[in-house]
């Protein structure tokens, strides 16, 4: 947990935050005090006791690991092997001087870094200047350095130094979470050490052990929960049970985790998933509105609604073999008997909704609304048609009437009333659900027909003229539907932009020449690409529609006339609900 930081000049390290009592936090009290106790980064304690053992100790160690996996515990511990009086040795004594030093965080010649609040280059020229003089009492002076890739540049630089020409009583022990971030050159000189995320059964055990040691008593379900909760970290189970083992008197029950947590009981997320499988969007809400439904935090329901159906995708994908199920035992056979039966699309299209919804969680005022959402759309889960199954069945259709439909749709066949104004015209409305006639007799690729606008891009750049076309040459033509392009202009070429912007003149010859060689009329938008120093107030036109109601709608309207979808749409009796606004923006005429 908390950590003493103390640096080479200030040796004394700041006081545990204990609350008054002189309580001593459990992960404190557990630290592992021996490599054997090292539980979930057993190959890391052999390898660390061996090159004890055999002399083969390196002077600059790396652990690298998510938090709370036990990196800091370690690099305490071998740093009590290397300075233990009986030592080196992989099994310090844990009661002589240096020792009792270290563990307590005392130590003069075991210096602990926080690089996260010592990044300035002067703490590396310290540490410097200080490594050179030999250890007060023990045998190396030890420099442990948490979150070393928070150094600066110059502080990397100026520990390199040292790292290359080290003294032999010093040994760095560097611990970092993104070891990514660490240049290279340091890098190469360290040896390096990967700690692991520790799993749940692991971690339950081990609390199970705490437990016992502290005269307490847990119901395992409650066990379990927790170390689910603290994801790989021993440090937050321990810290977690602590709170719940302060939150309760007696036997610590699952249903007081849950309270602690804020999460859902077994009982609830059963009963909503089970409501949301068989479809029963008023049973979901039922649920969310009874006493355990509303006192249930919506980000841990979310989670926990998600686990159920990763167990499910689990069930479905590999069956008995696959990965460990998350669900408790009490529930296992609801979950299996929930999966079996249905289709893995349409878990996954759950799963896809649950994570969505956990996305947005973070982003909203009404975390409550974000949830009823999601369970009343995997309600409504049982009519998702895959994207695979979809182009089977049109694929099918196609095949059973060829002469209904051309093999390659093509944009431009759509039927469509001319729109020579620049924004991309509204269709009109309403009567969407019967598309207006289909591309019945339309021969594919007929060479009278009208021409794609990307493929005769070139020629009208060539008919605009040096001065006109120089300018639209520097834009790239993206389809945006089937008689609409856009000009994208990079942000380089923001001047042949305004210079097109700026008069309606020359946007109009565009628009002429395109239609005229395309033959058919199309709608000409300008577009400048965001670039550093691309935003100004004047020009906000590429960075909107990323939230734009309007854009989302003018998207909609594309993708339905994208040919394959109006098909679509004529074959399930569906609509298009909703669009993402880069979904119709390059129907490369001919690709399915
Ligand atoms: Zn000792």
């Amino acid at each position: 947990m908390a950590k003493t930081r103390t640096d080479g000049k200030n040796p004394k390290p700041e006081p545990e935050p204990a609350p008054p009592s002189g309580y001593t936090v459990l992960a404190r009290r557990y630290r592992p005090q021996a490599f054997g106790a090292l539980v979930g980064q057993e190959a890391t304690a052999k390898a660390l006791a061996n090159a004890i053992r055999s002399n083969r100790v390196g002077h600059a160690y790396l652990f690298t690991g998510p938090r709370g996996v036990g990196k800091t515990s370690t690099a305490r511990l071998f740093a009590r092997a290397l300075n233990c009086e009986n030592g080196p040795t992989p099994e310090p004594c844990g009661a002589c001087g240096p020792c009792r030093d270290i563990t307590a965080g005392e130590e003069v010649d075991v210096i602990e870094i926080d690089a996260a609040s010592h990044t300035g280059v002067d703490n590396i020229r310290e540490l410097r200047a200080n490594a050179g003089y030999l250890p007060a009492r023990c045998r190396f002076k030890i420099y442990i350095i948490d979150e070393v890739h928070m150094l600066s540049g110059s502080s990397f630089n100026a520990l390199l130094k040292t790292l290359e020409e080290p003294p032999a009583h010093v040994k760095f022990i560097f611990a970092t979470t993104e070891y990514h971030k660490i240049p290279a050159t340091v890098l190469s000189r360290c040896q390096r050490f990967d700690f692991r995320a520790i799993g749940a059964g692991t971690i339950a055990s081990l609390l199970a052990d705490i437990v016992a040691k502290e005269g307490r008593e847990a119901e395992p379900a409650a066990l379990a929960l927790v170390a689910r909760q603290a994801a790989g970290s021993m440090r937050d189970a321990q810290s977690l049970l602590d709170q719940a083992l302060a939150f309760t008197t007696g036997t610590l029950t699952a249903q007081a985790v849950h309270d602690l947590l804020g999460s859902g009981n077994d009982t609830l997320v059963a009963g909503l998933a089970s409501a949301a499988l068989s479809e029963k969007p008023d049973e979901v809400l039922r649920l969310l509105d009874t006493p355990e439904g509303m006192a249930v935090n919506p980000a841990q329901l979310l989670e926990q609604m998600a686990s159920w159906w990763r167990d499910m995708m689990v069930v479905l994908a590999a069956g008995d073999s696959g990965p460990e199920l998350d669900v408790t035992p009490r529930y296992r056979d609801t979950l299996v008997a929930s999966a079996k039966g249905r289709d893995l699309e349409s878990v996954m299209a759950g799963l896809e909704v649950l994570d969505h919804a956990i996305g947005r969680l973070r982003n909203t005022a009404h975390p409550r609304l974000v949830v009823e959402l999601a369970l009343v759309r995997l309600s409504r889960l049982g009519n998702v048609v895959g994207v695979a199954q979809l182009a089977q069945s049109l694929a099918q259709q196609r095949a059973s009437a060829p002469a209904q439909a051309a093999p390659v749709p093509r944009p431009s066949l759509a039927p469509r009333p001319p729109a020579p104004e620049p924004p991309p015209k509204k269709a009109p409305a309403g009567d969407r659900a019967v598309p207006p006639e289909p591309p019945a007799d339309a021969t594919p690729a007929a060479p009278a027909g009208p021409r794609p606008a990307r493929e005769v891009w070139p020629e009208v750049i060539t008919a605009l003229g040096p001065m006109l076309g120089g300018r639209a040459a520097a834009a790239s033509l993206v389809v945006r539907g089937p008689a609409a392009v856009a000009l994208v202009f990079p942000p380089s070429a923001r001047a042949a932009f305004e210079y097109l912007q700026g008069s309606a003149p020359r946007l109009a010859k565009i628009v002429e020449t395109l239609s005229q060689l395309t033959g058919s009329s199309h709608a000409v938008n300008l577009e400048l690409e965001h670039g550093p120093a691309a935003a100004t107030p004047e020009n906000p036109k590429p960075e909107e529609p990323r939230a734009n109601p309007m854009a989302r709608r003018l998207a909609k309207e594309r993708a339905e006339e994208i040919p394959l979808v109006m098909r679509a749409m004529e074959v399930l009796k569906a609509t298009v609900v909703q669009a993402d606004e880069d979904f119709a923006k390059p129907p490369e005429p001919g690709s399915p």
